[in-house]
């Protein structure tokens, strides 16, 4: 078992995969898990394929939200112009 301020095992990489893309990950954090990421083949496939998961859904997620959130500012504006 790593301490926590050991290295990263491939276990707490997998569950700091998400926050190290969306860059959530404070910086030394970040460091352990670069540093984990160039030593570990399986690591690195694994980023590799949420890299290209999260650039799907965040397209798919854009795409979704946009015409909602524009009628929501839309609404918003109106009413504010109303004096509301
Ligand atoms: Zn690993």
């Amino acid at each position: 078992m790593s301490g926590k301020h050991g290295e990263l095992t491939c276990q707490e990489l997998v569950e700091l995969v998400t926050d190290y893309l969306e860059l959530r990950l404070p910086a030394p954090e970040r460091a352990r898990f670069d540093e984990h990421v160039t030593t570990c083949r399986g690591c690195q496939a694994h980023l590799e394929q949420m890299r290209q998961t999260l650039r799907v859904a965040g397209a798919l997620r854009e795409e979704a939200v946009a015409p909602a959130a524009r009628e929501a500012l839309l609404a918003a504006f109106r009413g504010w112009k109303r004096g509301v």
